[in-house]
């Protein structure tokens, strides 16, 4: 079993054009491989963050749980999430200060000239602004801009039901974390966020981590001291399904036998047949993912009668490494990063959703971008850090030496970096609109990445309800079905936002934890 698995994921990242390594700090964690027991009370197929999250919430209901997860290490594309995850009135973001009213006030402008369907929702948050303003205390974000940013970002495609307990409950994830010792204790910004809502994991000296190999070890350690058994380099294939119920998984000859089954397989952006055939645009662009997101879980349910939504819904991200396809995270731009072209100018809203950002870059010509930060932002975090010893960036004592590394005019780059300068002093961004600064690129040296868009992320999936129970094309739940994370569709709509699919795994893998665990009862 374990040679062949290998086998399949090698033919499959020569078939995707994927990358073999995880892109981690080396802190995966490995469970023991053992595979005693084939029946337990609730079955997790997939050990992601998705998987995990609802294997520890089934246990803490007081379940049994085995969790089969086709790797030889836990964590799929969690393990390679890095800028962090999105939540709305935490007290983290009250410890900030808030600059960000012009981040509101477009969101505002933007939802009422392109989205009428929003407007109750718009007034809503228009009306808790007015409030805040009249009495500013703490943080301005509630869960009902949380919604706006992700139902406008999403094009309005969004799942409002899902939306909205994801914008609920992503503080309440933010504090469950905690109780598995993962402190996701700094905010900043991301693409398509109004405010300043993602939370970030930091080291002892303070620099911003990756939150994905943050994460992983600890919901792994949670599981694993629960008494989750994992089931090792071992790919399910089929769901089993007696009497109209699903009661256990197939994986080879082995038969996994529950009460109930929770699909957390992650999406299928490492299926380039996938892909194609939803996206043929698609073909030669590299895919940031793990080599394993292949669709797995949604192949299985869909044998039984599952329904899908939104499946043509493929995100490209715009900084990826075309060389080594290692995804840059859009935290840089969060935290005032800029992108010129191949002429030494900017030419987007670098904050703006992804993709708008990947359609103005493939506009440009060459359709590729520079990333461009400066030593105050290589200092403050180890992300960055990491970037440079991997030698994804070239790099420059000054701006003219910069322009030389990336190939670009001098003169034209140093006209950009002080018109940028000057944006971010006045805080006003004349033309693209950008209203997030950070700080001023003004300490060499200096860095640029050079970055074009890949295959990212996968919006569709398997249809589920708030309860995350599968639903077949009736609209009514397979009995002992559920599903979380990156299987399954509807949260993104038509664009997902920087920082919310973390938010999707931890809030909908919880909920599909408690339900399967009040379902076996
Ligand atoms: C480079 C990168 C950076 C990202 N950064 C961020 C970020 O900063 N913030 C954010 O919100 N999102 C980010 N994302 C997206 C986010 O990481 C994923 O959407 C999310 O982690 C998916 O979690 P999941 O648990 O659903 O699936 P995964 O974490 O992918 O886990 C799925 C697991 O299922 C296993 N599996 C698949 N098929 C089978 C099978 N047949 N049998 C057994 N096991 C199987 C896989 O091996 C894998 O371990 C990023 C994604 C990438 C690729």
């Amino acid at each position: 079993m374990k040679k062949l698995v290998a086998l399949t994921l090698a033919s499959l990242m020569l078939l995707a054009g994927c990358s073999s390594t995880p892109k981690n700090d080396g802190n995966e964690a490995t469970p023991t491989p053992e595979a005693a027991a084939t029946e337990a009370d609730v079955i997790v197929v997939g050990a992601g963050g998705a998987g995990m999250t609802a294997a520890i919430e089934a246990v803490n209901a007081g379940k049994s749980v085995i969790v089969i997860e086709k790797a030889a290490m836990t964590g799929g594309n969690t393990t390679r999430s890095t800028g962090g995850m999105n939540a709305a009135n935490t007290p983290e973001q009250d410890l900030i200060e808030f600059a960000e009213e012009a981040g509101v006030e477009k969101m505002l402008a933007s939802a009422k000239e392109n989205y009428p369907d929003l407007a109750e929702l718009t007034a809503t948050v228009e009306k808790q602004y007015e409030e805040f303003k009249a009495n500013p205390t703490g943080y301005f974000d509630t869960e009902e801009l949380f919604m706006l940013d992700t139902l406008v970002g999403g094009k309005n495609l969004n799942d409002h039901a899902l939306v909205e307990v994801l914008a609920n409950e992503a503080k309440n994830g933010i504090e469950w974390l905690k109780t598995i010792d993962a402190n996701l204790s700094q905010v900043g910004s991301f693409g398509g966020a109004s405010v300043k809502r993602i939370h970030k994991p930091v080291n002892d000296e303070g620099k911003t981590v990756a939150v994905g190999s943050y994460l992983v070890p600890k919901l792994t350690k949670a599981a694993e001291d629960k008494g989750v058994q994992f089931v090792m380099e071992t790919a399910a294939t089929e769901l089993v399904v007696t009497d109209g119920k699903v009661t256990g998984v197939k994986a080879g000859d082995t038969t996994y036998t529950g009460k109930a089954v929770i699909l957390a397989t992650g999406g299928f952006a490492a299926n380039t047949e996938m892909v194609l055939k939803y996206k043929p645009d698609y073909k030669g662009f590299v895919c940031t993912n793990a080599p394993g997101m292949t669709g797995d879980g949604i192949a299985m349910a869909t044998a039984i009668g599952a329904d899908t939504v939104d499946m043509e819904q493929i995100q490209i991200h715009p900084t990826v490494s075309q060389e080594t396809s290692a995804l840059i995270t859009e935290g840089l731009r969060g935290d005032g990063a800029i992108l010129v072209n191949s002429e030494g100018k900017r030419f987007f809203d670098e904050v703006g959703t992804r993709d708008a950002v990947s359609a103005a870059e493939v506009a440009q010509p060459g359709g590729f971008a520079w990333l461009i930060v400066d030593n105050k932002m290589v200092e403050a975090s180890s992300v960055i850090a990491g970037y440079i010893k991997q030698g994804l960036t070239v790099e420059g004592a000054d701006v003219e030496a910069l322009a030389a590394a990336m190939g670009v005019d001098g003169a034209a780059l140093v006209e950009t970096m002080d018109k940028w300068n000057a944006c971010v002093e006045a805080g006003k961004d004349e033309e693209f609109g950008r209203t997030s600064f950070a700080n001023k690129l003004d300490e060499g040296p200096y860095y640029a990445i050079k970055v074009a868009p890949g295959v990212h992320h996968t919006m569709g999936g398997l249809k589920i309800n708030t309860n995350t129970e599968v639903l077949d094309a009736s609209g009514n739940a397979i009995p002992g079905l559920y599903a979380a994370g990156e299987v399954t569709g509807g949260v993104h709509g038509a664009n997902r936002l920087g920082g919310n699919a973390v938010a999707d795994i931890i809030v909908f893998g919880r909920i599909a934890g408690q339900q399967a665990a009040a379902y076996a009862n």
